[in-house]
């Protein structure tokens, strides 16, 4: 029989823009869990919903992440299904009754876009800024945006992961129920959470395998929705639940435990990992800047996300090359999302600063083979 090295399959560095890396030790205590979950006995593959475990690791997973988040006692912390794609359309069903002025939405890249898409679909909606005709290459300023007060809420997306643009700043108006997709940058740094109405994750970028998106909301809006909703499009069937109304993904909730109690225990909190982050993706963009335009940023000044560097190199023919020299050198994942193209380095919070060492390694012996 063939026996496998412990981290056999994780001999590349994964630098992908989603499904993302996951650390070593939860990967260990996710495969352990798979054999048998310690104290029970059963693979977490085949534990009923139903159980008291299960209970207990709803109830811990929502605890760190209101300990990590400092979350006030008045939001539910939800587990659900159907991706941040779903959270597109159940935020307008809950949150734009037709009895209120219009919801308003920043188009700031390829997600906040999608999510401008579907949430036409249910509820008329106003876009007060775009950046679609820049091709999405930097951010709105404070000065060019101005919000409606009576808006039934303000929905933007914190990270878009398409192009590389992060807010560093909350937007909107404080009397505006504020909404925000973090999915690909939630748990990477402190977010003063109390400013949002409602937040959603899904998991699968930045804190677990895909299956599961978080929602934090707070009580006031659950109680304000509609009540001819489909119940599992309700925030409120789902808060009475405790977010096992149907069978839930409980893997994917279990391994979204293990990085809680990682980004704890391990990492100290997310002023620490936002530390980590900013530090590793500083290298990243120092790399580049210092490249005398061989590497091109495809964001420039306070935009730049700390999650996703995206660029370009002098030409597609070398953008190639360098994606097959890279997955020939061991780094996974380079190849830019398939609407732009180019390259994304996504250095999500699990990406050690060890393996940014060793893309700027690669990367600067790279330009000196090729450039002349
Ligand atoms: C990846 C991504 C999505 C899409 O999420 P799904 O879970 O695939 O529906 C939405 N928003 C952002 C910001 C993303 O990065």
């Amino acid at each position: 029989m063939h026996i496998r090295q412990p981290f056999n399959s994780r001999n590349r560095l994964n630098f992908s823009g989603g499904p993302g890396v996951l650390s070593d030790c939860v990967l260990k205590e996710t495969q352990d869990a798979i054999m048998g979950v310690p104290g029970v006995g059963l693979s977490v593959l085949g534990i009923s919903h139903r159980s008291e475990w299960f209970a207990d690791v709803v109830h811990e997973a929502e605890s760190n992440i209101r300990s990590l988040l400092s979350l006030p006692a008045d939001y539910h912390v939800l587990f659900l299904q159907g991706g941040a794609t779903q959270q597109f359309v159940m935020v307008p069903m809950a949150l734009a009754p037709a009895d209120k002025a219009p919801p308003e939405y920043l188009e700031t890249g390829y997600w906040s876009a999608k999510s401008i898409v579907e949430a036409r679909r249910v509820a008329p909606i106003r876009v007060i800024w775009s950046g679609h005709d820049a091709g999405y290459r930097c951010l709105p300023s404070d000065a060019e945006l101005s919000y409606s007060q009576d808006a039934a809420y303000l929905h933007y997306v914190s990270n878009e992961t398409v192009e590389g643009l992060q807010f560093s700043r909350v937007l909107g108006r404080e009397d505006v129920t504020r909404v925000c997709d973090m999915s690909s940058d939630f748990l990477s740094r402190p977010c003063e959470a109390q400013r949002f109405a409602l937040i959603y994750a899904h998991a699968q970028k930045n804190i677990g395998p895909a299956g599961v998106t978080i929602v934090c909301v707070r009580d006031e809006i659950v109680r304000q929705a509609p009540h001819d909703l489909p119940s599992c499009l309700d925030y409120r069937t789902q808060a009475q639940a405790h977010s096992i109304y149907n069978t839930p993904p409980v893997f994917a909730i279990y391994v979204v435990l293990l990085v809680t109690r990682w980004l704890l225990r391990d990492i100290g909190g997310l002023a620490q990992m936002d530390r980590f982050n900013r530090a590793k993706a500083a290298q990243l963009y120092a790399c580049l800047d210092g490249s005398g335009g061989f590497y091109r940023a495809r964001t420039a000044g306070a935009d730049r996300s700390l999650m996703n560097v995206v660029f370009n190199l002098p030409t597609t023919e070398l953008e190639h090359v360098f994606l097959q020299e890279a997955a020939h050198a061991g780094f996974s994942g380079l190849e830019g999302h398939r609407a732009i193209g180019g390259l994304r380095a996504s250095l999500y919070n699990a990406l050690t600063p060890d393996a940014v060492g060793e893309l700027c390694g690669f990367m600067v012996d790279f330009q000196t083979r090729h450039s002349h």
